[in-house]
Order: structure tokens, then sequence, then C-alpha cells
């Protein structure tokens, strides 16, 4: 069993295809944690495991594997690059020490990387750079390196750099220990260390040079000691490099080429000796759940019990494995814990240590590693177990906000109640995936990351759940209102059989600034109508508020006024009024000029300079409006407004327009109404759905 110690938790995170899982791959290879380095082209590799990663060749949902070296346990996190799924990586942030940022040499910083990066300063991980696939043709590595410090930040620092880039890749200047390293070329990670040849000692010492400045710069102490004696002594050096990236004050790169086990090894023994295990991290802040007060708890054996669920995933003949990071205390199977944030207790069976889908049990796991539990009863992901005498409840997993909905469509009838469970339970595996039932649009609508993302989910539900489902376009919650002041008045009058009903009234309708919601006022004087009525009254304008006039959707921004109305001593009752009031409305309502109004979204496209023409030309065909552009770097932020009705399948569009390299942010931002030209056919249509009911 490892202590805090002899821990470190390295998650890789980075856009897709850089080679994350590669890089996990050769790692495992040569700690000798498996005796085959898997690839990616034959579906093999220890990370990668599910059917669907293996057919789409990309990691979906993040892996937890672990390695052991030189007495240490490395426990990795690979988290998929694609923005379908960055809910994996902030949930991975949430329980790593350091991440390992993999940069694609040959493509750059992309879109995927720079969403990777904010995530991580925004949770204020410790980094480390790997710039990868360095053995491809026509590399430049000062270039990229350039590249990556003017995006990522001056605290970016190069401590190798390569010697032969392109193919044939093998050797590396180690800025620390000031040797070349000459790989073999047989996976293994193996390398020969000698003196650095002279025609690269100029360059060598020069890089170095910054290094040791930019460590130095960590604290006064340390620069005036540099500033003296113009170097660092080997233990100020090791001191403050180990302060720098455990402070965030540098973030190392490496020069790799993951698919040959280049550097890896390096990498390795970087991550032992400067980087930060658990119990060197601040401790975790979280709830006391009773009182709601903020607490913190020490990553550390000695304090009670706590451990945190960031991932859940359900394994065939297993059934539900729960990923958790051991915040505190020692976990035991046979311990019986508090779900604080569920409520409720759970009592561990066996714990494991996993490899992938690969699991090895063991008695026990101490604070700052990681593990999984297995058939919890109910505990999800963000949830926290802990000891019930010392109850702390750790914040919940962020998600990102959905990019794209769409209805789901039972492929036979009877599956409804099927459908929702199974909808329900992959939202306790994934939350970045949202499923609900909405009783206005009468649809179950689905949300997530990308279309991808609610392909991969529907796939589980056929899977787990033995139920189909097409998708089909959410209906739009479109709304109704007037634009002009307008009287209505109905008489209600029935006198044939039994006792007659009685009611009259006149309504003022008048309209409200958008967003301004529904007021009803009381205007009769002299009893015109009793009192009694009208609170009848009231509810007749509210049921035809619901009803709809023009398309059935929900009337929003109006003042109804009582005015006038009559009634008969005999006749009258809530019901008349009631139904005098709802029809007067309908009848004012079709004489203000009543419009639609259509949902109005805000957003936000981050683009590579070259795509904003094609972004904006496809932004204005969905009768978006452009609010305004901002360049971050080789990027366009745009800033649009565009109709709900016209952002199906956005995410795919952007996506093809822009290869892969745009991505969007979206969020409702008001009412508007719609053109006369699609409201005339939106009326059609409901006219049409209301005949066939
Ligand atoms: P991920 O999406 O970041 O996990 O990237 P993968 O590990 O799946 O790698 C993406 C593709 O790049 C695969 O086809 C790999 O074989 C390939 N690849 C990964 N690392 C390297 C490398 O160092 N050099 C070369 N030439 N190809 C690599």
């Amino acid at each position: 069993m490892y202590q805090n110690t002899n821990v470190r938790n390295l998650g890789l995170i980075g856009h897709g295809d850089s080679g994350k899982t590669t890089f996990c791959e050769g790692l495992l290879y040569l700690t000798k944690a498996t005796n085959r380095f898997g690839t990616i082209e034959d579906g093999t590799t220890v990370s990668d495991y599910n059917a669907d990663e293996i057919e789409r060749k990309i990691s979906i949902s993040s892996s937890l594997l672990y390695c052991e070296w030189n007495n240490y346990k490395i426990n990795i996190v690979d988290t998929p690059g694609y923005p379908d799924f960055t809910g994996e990586v902030k949930s991975a942030l949430d329980v790593v020490d350091v991440g390992g940022v993999f940069v694609n040499a040959v493509s750059g910083v992309e879109v995927g990387t720079e969403i990777v990066w904010a995530y991580a300063e925004e949770k204020k991980v410790p980094r480390i750079i790997i710039i990868n696939k360095l053995d491809k043709e026509n590399v430049n590595f000062d270039a990229i390196y350039d590249v990556i410090k003017d995006r990522l930040g001056k605290k970016v620092i190069a401590v190798q750099f390569p010697v032969n880039v392109g193919p044939g890749f093998d050797s590396i200047v180690d800025l620390i220990n000031m040797k070349l390293m000459k790989y073999k070329k047989d996976s293994t990670g193996d390398f020969e260390i000698s003196d650095i040849p002279d025609d690269l000692k100029g360059k060598a010492e020069e890089m170095r040079e910054k290094l040791v400045e930019q460590i130095a710069e960590i604290d006064d102490e340390l620069i005036e000691k540099y500033l003296e004696n113009g170097e660092l002594t080997e233990e100020e050096f090791t001191t403050g490099l180990k302060k720098s990236i455990l402070e965030q004050h540098i973030f190392p790169a490496f020069c790799c080429s993951a698919i040959s086990n280049i550097s890896t090894k390096s990498i390795l023994n970087f991550l032992i000796n400067y980087c930060p295990s658990s119990n060197q991290m601040p401790p975790k802040v979280g709830l006391i759940p009773k009182t709601g007060q903020e607490s913190t708890r020490k990553i550390d054996e000695n304090e009670p019990i706590s451990l945190y669920i960031f991932k859940t995933v359900s394994e065939p003949n297993v059934g539900e494995v729960s990923l958790f990071k051991m915040i505190s205390g020692v976990l035991k199977s046979g311990n019986e814990l508090l779900n604080s944030t569920e409520g409720g207790s759970e009592r561990i069976g066996q714990i494991y240590l996993i490899n992938g889908k690969d699991r090895k049990e063991v008695s026990q796991v101490f604070a700052g590693d990681m593990g999984a539990v297995v058939k919890l009863k109910n505990t999800h992901t963000g949830d926290t177990l802990c000891n019930s005498e010392s109850p702390i409840k750790y914040k919940e997993i962020e998600f990102p906000s959905p990019v794209i909905r769409t209805a789901v469509i039972p492929k036979s009838k009877g599956d409804e109640e099927k459908i929702n469970t199974g909808l329900t339970l992959l939202h306790e595996e994934d939350p970045s995936f949202i499923s609900n039932y909405d009783s206005e649009l009468k649809q179950t609508i689905v949300s997530g990351q990308g279309e991808l993302h609610i392909d991969i989910i529907m796939k589980r539900l056929k899977q787990k759940f033995g139920v189909g489902v097409e998708l089909a376009e959410p209906r739009i919650p479109y709304r109704e209102t007037i634009k002009s002041t307008a009287e209505g008045h109905k008489k209600y009058k029935k006198q044939s059989g039994g006792r007659g009903q009685y009611g009259e009234v006149y309504l003022r309708l008048e309209p409200q600034k958008r967003g301004g919601g529904f007021e009803f006022v009381n205007a009769i004087v002299g009893g015109v109508i009793p009192a009694k009525y009208i609170p009848s009254v009231e509810k007749g304008v509210r049921q035809a508020l619901e009803e709809g006039v023009l398309a059935n959707y929900p009337v929003v921004d109006v003042m109804a006024t009582v005015v006038d109305g009559s009634f008969h001593n005999v006749d009258s009752s809530d019901i008349a009024f009631k139904l005098a009031a709802s029809m007067g409305f309908k009848d004012g309502f079709l004489k203000g000029r009543p419009v639609l109004l259509e949902p109005i979204y805000e957003m936000e496209i981050t683009v590579p300079e070259e795509f904003m023409g094609d972004v904006m030309g496809d932004i204005s065909s969905r009768r978006g409006k452009i609010m305004g552009m901002d360049s971050e770097g080789p990027f366009q932020v745009i800033k649009a407004k565009v109709p709900l009705a016209e952002l199906y399948k956005y995410s795919t569009s952007l996506r093809s327009i822009t290869s892969g390299r745009g991505i969007h942010k979206r969020k409702f931002s008001h009412y508007e109404e719609v053109p006369k030209d699609i409201s005339e056919k939106i009326i059609e249509k409901a006219k049409k759905d209301k005949e066939e009911e």
C-alpha cells in the first residue's frame, strides 16, 4: 500500500488526438504494468477499452490507470480531448495534483488545449506541458515553443529541448541534469546518458540560465542568492523547482514522442522527484452538511475518513463501479460511511485499484491515493462519502452548460418508463448529460455537450436498458403576446334546461414591456360584477393565458383589467364568470395585434481566425445578429444572438465548418417577436395539430 508522499496523481488533458492515451500506454509498458504496448489503431490500449472508444478511436470518458515505479504509485486519469466530453476533464481536475497538458507539435495550441488550460487555471492545478509527436515530419520545436508561451503564458518554461526532431527523433537535452539523453528505438523508454555535445552547449546553457532565473524568481530570498552568486546551488535549485511547480509559478515543458516512449521515463522521474503529492496541496474545501458552514480537510491519513467519487461507470457483469479519490483517513473494506451529498449510508465492500477495466483487490487505500469500490446503493458522480461522526461534503463538479438539446421519442410505445429510468441512471453516471420531461412541450428533452455525446448516451441506453429511441427536433417554447391595447368582451348566457348560467365581462388588455409578465387588475366599481366573482374572472383569464390564443402557446407580458360587466341574481356562478373571462380575454387578444415570441439565445463562438467569415455567414443564415467580436490570440470570439429555433444541431455544423476547431457556449437571453412569414407557418401548424388531436 502506498502512503500519500509516495503517490502522484496525474491528469492527462489536452485537445483530442494529441497523444494522451498513447502516452499512458507507453507509461504502463515501461513500468511493466502491462507487457505489450497497445495502440489506438488496433484498439488495444488499456485506457480506451470501451467498445465505443475502440470503434471511434477516441477517448470518450476518463479512465483511471496506475503504474508503480521505484516505490511510487502514479495514478493517471486519462481524459477525453473532444469538446463533447469536457465535463470529464473538469471532474478529473478535481482529484489530480498535476495536470499533464498535451500539445500536439504538429497542430500547436488548439481550441481544446485552451479549454482545458482554462479549467486547470480555474482549479489551480500545477501543470507540466508535454509537447508530443516530435517525431513527425516538418515539426519546428522553437516555433511551437514560442506559440505555447504566447498562448499559455510566460510561466511555461522548457526543461528539455529536442535534438533531432522529425522521423528518427531520439535525443533530448535535459536542462536539469545538463546531459544528453539518447533513447532506444525499441519502445522500452530506456536511454543512454552522455555529455551535451559541443555544438549544443551554447543553446543548453542559455536555456538553463532562463530556467534557473525563472525558478529563482519564486521568492526574494532565492532571487537575492541568485543575483549574488550568479547561480543556485543544487539544493536551492531543487527546492526552488519543487516550490515553483507547486505554487504554479512555472509550468515545465517536455519534449515527447509518446508513440516511441521518448521522454516518457524522464517525465515519470520528474513527477516523482519534483511534482507534489496530495498532502502538499492545500486542504480540500467542503461544507459541514448540517450547518452549511465552510470547512476544510487536510489530505492526510490521520484525519477522519472522507472520499470523493469523481466518476461512476457501469461495467458489464460488475455493475456500478465508483472511482474515488481518498481525501482523508484510510478506507478499509467493511467501513460503514455516510453519503453526505445524498444522505443515507453505504457499506464499503471490496476495494480495488484499477487499470482501465482490470481490477486488483486491496484491503485499504490511504489518503491521497485513488481507487474504486463497487455496488454502492445510492452514490453518484460528485458525491462525498465520509465518517458519520465527522461529516463533510465536498463541492460537486460544475459541469459546462449543454450546447445541444434534442427530443427523444420512444421507438415502441410503452417504453416511456424504461427510457426515463435509463436516462436518469445515465445522468447519474455522467452528469454533463441532462434529461427532463418538459410538460409544456410534452417532450422528453435531453441535452449534452455535442451530438457525439448524445449519440453515445443513446447507444448506452439501448445496450443497458434494451430500449431504442429516435432523436427529433425539440419543440420550441414560443410565447404569445399583443402589441396594442384592446378591449375584449363576452356575455356568457345559457338558459336551456335546468339552471341557467350568466356572466358578462369587459376586459382591457394592455401590452407590457418584454419580460414584464402578467398582471391582473380589478377596476370594477359599483358592484356591476359582485366581488365574490372576481377571483373566478381572474381564474378564467389565467386559463386563457395558459392555453394561448394564436397557436396554443402561453401568453406573456400582458396586463388584463376587468373594467365592466353584469350579473344575474339567480343564474350567475363562478363557472359562468370564469368562462366569460376566458372567452373575453381571447376576444380582446385577437384585437390587440397579437404576435408570437420566440426564445433568443446569446452565443459565444470561438474559432480560429480563418473560419470567421464562414461562421458569421452561417449565423446570418440562421437569422442571427452579430453583437461583437474580440480577438484572443489566433482565435476570434464572436458574440451573437440567435433564435433557438435555428440552433438545432448547431454544434455539429460549427464543427464541420471549422474542421472541429470551433466551439460555442450559449445561454437564454430573451424573447423576441417571430418574423411574420415564420409566425404564419407556426400558427397554421398549430391549427392542424389541434384538428388532428
Ligand atoms: P489522445 O486523443 O490525445 O488520447 O491521442 P491518442 O493517444 O489517441 O493518439 C492519437 C493518434 O496519434 C493515434 O493515432 C496515435 O497513434 C498517434 N500518436 C500518439 N502519439 C504519437 C507520437 O508521439 N508520434 C506519432 N507520430 N503519432 C502519435
